[in-house]
């Protein structure tokens, strides 16, 4: 994977990440706060359902005790029972109507209150003397059942007026069965005494257990999702069915066991609440045999291993996930803050990869415009407007022989200009601050002292009017001059030998003729034609043939001064320009080049072998008029000697006098 490829790769990670955690801060404090009154408002309604329910079970357990000690005073009661402890079924005192009155009252009692299930009248044998409700509606039902062992009666036997027993909760097995169902029942005893403070017997009231535990049921519809809790003192379950997650718990269950969380959290203390299974635990201690509701009961008395029982009230606490779904509006506001975040994230993720791939290919490109400005091969420069040197390209650099730090900010460009040629820089520097194009044909000073021959195209940049600094464009001309230098000596010189050829004779005449004319010189010029020439070249070739001109122009030369100016002329005929000469002295000069010419061997290499040519030459001298424009007629006088010396059997010097 390329590096570009994995930074984009990361970014696009951050990019997702950073909102998440960004919007994640930012939003749970809020969630939180939210989760925190949800709480609040949990334990109150907790505490709110708990106490509504506790009133609902006290209350009716406590109007119930109060039924079970008004009936205990009944004087009809009273009277029957007094009664049947001194004769088994009715005396004198309390007539068949009487007991068929009670049996009937009872039975409606009992029968219209669903609250219990039963009462029983026992005498103080043990004996049950009345019951209600009875099976049919014929008359009192004695049933003859013996209740002397029971804990109701033996408990109640006992207790003084107005006392009460309450016995566990329990299933109505005994003694009575009402249809099939065998409900739970709580029986509540109390002793009968007569007017005279005797006691008579014992009044059995069955409770229906779940008639009245469904009072707190009831309650709790209050929020479909709370659920009372009752359990004695052992951990055993008192309600009729199981809470979810206790569905299983049915009454006299051991909930300790079934639900070891919630009894450990109930178990230790009286009163509280506690977080259990994802639920929140509201509970606190009930002992009903001292908390009083409008009761009218002296001492109530129980088996203790039972009290006090614990009731309870448990709700769902909110998770986030609830807080959440309950929230859609919260929901929505996050995810759209996150995926605006995000794309935000990704644009930028995106759009920098982007300027990346830009800023890279601009430096390369930046490389490559600044590659081309220091090695170009041309020099480049930018000067302020005092001329000073702020920019300067390597070749220039090189050129001057300077480094950088020489140069730039501390000299001017003029300061690098030869003196002679500093007057055309600076007209063109000024034109160019006038906003103008300059150029100068110039010459450097290098830091060896030497020369280069430039030329200098400059324009201005300008900033809201303002000169800012001059752009030039520097061309080396030195080679240029020296191939001009060369072209111009070709176009003088003749190829073969090197001598200067006729047309510069020509010109270079016309000049010399006027200095001459100037300063009253003489001058004169010798035309030479070597003798038999054609023979040489017949004989050994027109290689030798040029080989012997290239010689004896070096003899020639080797005779004359700086000044005399040698031409070939035509093919083995030449001409000398002798400044500064009279003919006499001319005479001189061509007689030796004759006899110089005779006297030199030429070698020449033919087939292997070398050999010597011996070579004359014939030569026509004549004095230049300075009245004459033009070299023209003295070439001619001088070829009229030349021809004469011909004539009289060549290897001579002809003098020809004007
Ligand atoms: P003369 O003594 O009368 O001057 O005899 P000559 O043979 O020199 O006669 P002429 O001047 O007529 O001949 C010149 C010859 O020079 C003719 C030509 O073949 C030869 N020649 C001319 N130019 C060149 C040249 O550049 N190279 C060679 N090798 N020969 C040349
Ligand atoms: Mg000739
Ligand atoms: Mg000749």
């Amino acid at each position: 994977m390329s590096v570009s490829l994995r930074r984009l790769y990361i970014r696009l990670l951050l990019a997702i990440c950073i909102p998440l955690i960004l919007v994640s801060a930012t939003l749970l404090p809020v969630l939180h706060v939210h989760m925190e009154s949800r709480l609040d408002s949990l334990y109150t309604e907790a505490d709110a359902l708990l106490k509504v329910g506790q009133e609902a079970l006290t209350r009716d357990i406590n109007e119930s005790l109060n039924y079970a000690l008004a009936i205990a005073e009944m004087p009809a009661l009273r009277r029957y029972l007094t009664g049947q402890d001194e004769t088994l079924i009715v005396d004198q005192h309390y007539s068949l109507s009487d007991l068929s009155q009670l049996s009937t009252f009872l039975n409606t009692l009992i029968n219209h209150n669903p609250r219990y299930t039963k009462l029983v009248l026992i005498d103080n044998q043990g004996r049950e003397v009345l019951r209600a409700p009875t099976s049919n509606e014929t008359g009192p039902r004695v049933t003859g059942n013996y209740h002397a062992y029971t804990d109701y009666f033996g408990e109640a036997s006992s207790l003084l007026p107005r006392d009460l027993y309450i016995s566990p909760p329990g299933r109505n097995l005994q003694f009575e069965l009402l249809g099939n169902d065998v409900i739970p029942v709580v029986n509540v005893s109390t002793p009968v005494f007569d007017a005279m403070g005797v006691r008579r017997g014992v009044v059995l009231l069955s409770l229906n257990w779940g008639y009245l535990t469904n009072a707190l049921r009831q309650a709790m519809l209050l929020d479909p999702n709370a659920n009372a809790i009752l359990i004695d003192a052992q951990g055993r379950w008192l309600l009729d069915e199981g809470i979810p997650p206790l569905d299983d718990a049915s009454f006299g269950g051991d909930f300790a066991s079934l639900a070891p969380h919630y009894w450990q959290a109930i178990q230790q203390r009286n009163a509280g609440h506690a977080s259990v299974d994802n639920h929140l635990l509201r509970f606190q201690t009930e002992d009903i045999r001292t908390l009083r509701y409008r009761s009218l009961a002296g001492t109530i008395f129980s088996e203790n291993d039972y009290h006090p029982w614990k009731l309870g009230v448990t709700l769902p606490q909110p998770s986030w996930r609830s807080l959440i779904e309950e929230e859609t509006t919260v929901l929505w506001f996050l995810l759209l803050t996150y995926s605006v975040a995000v794309a935000f994230g990704i644009f930028w993720a995106l759009s920098s990869q982007r300027q990346r791939q830009l800023r890279k290919a601009a430096q390369r490109h930046a490389h490559e415009v600044s590659d081309l400005y220091e090695n170009a091969p041309c020099g480049y420069h930018s000067l302020d407007s005092t001329g000073r040197i702020i920019k300067m390209n390597r070749t220039e650099l090189a050129w001057l022989g300077y480094a950088e730090e020489e140069v730039i900010g501390h000299i001017t460009y003029r300061e690098l200009i030869t003196p002679e040629t500093r007057d055309r820089f600076d007209k063109a520097f000024e034109n160019v601050k006038n906003n103008h194009p300059g150029s100068a044909e110039c010459s450097l000073l290098t830091r060896d002292g030497e020369q280069r021959h430039v030329m200098i195209k400059a324009s201005a940049f300008y900033r809201n009017g303002q000169f800012v600094h001059s752009r030039a464009t520097v061309f080396d001309l030195t080679e240029r001059k020296k191939l001009e230098e060369k072209l111009r000596a070709q176009a003088m010189s003749d190829p073969l030998t090197g001598v200067f050829n006729r047309r510069y004779l020509q010109a270079q005449a016309t000049t010399e003729i006027s200095r001459a004319r100037r300063q009253h010189h003489p001058i004169a010029l010798i035309a030479i034609d070597i003798d038999h020439f054609k023979r040489i070249n017949d004989t050994y070739g027109h290689d030798v043939g040029d080989d012997v001109l290239k010689s004896f122009t070096r003899v020639v030369n080797e005779l004359l001064r700086q000044e005399d100016l040698l031409c070939r002329v035509g093919g083995e005929e030449f001409a000398i320009l002798l400044p500064n000469t009279s003919l006499a002295q001319a005479e001189q000069v061509a007689e030796r080049i004759r006899s110089k010419a005779a006297a030199t061997p030429i070698n020449i290499s033919e087939e292997h072998s070398e050999k010597v040519l011996w070579l004359t030459v014939s030569l026509g001298i004549t004095a230049i008029l300075t009245t004459e424009k033009a070299l023209k007629p003295a070439l001619k006088r001088a070829d009229i000697g030349l021809y004469q010396a011909k004539e009289n059997g060549r290897n001579q010097v002809v003098v020809n006098t004007v």
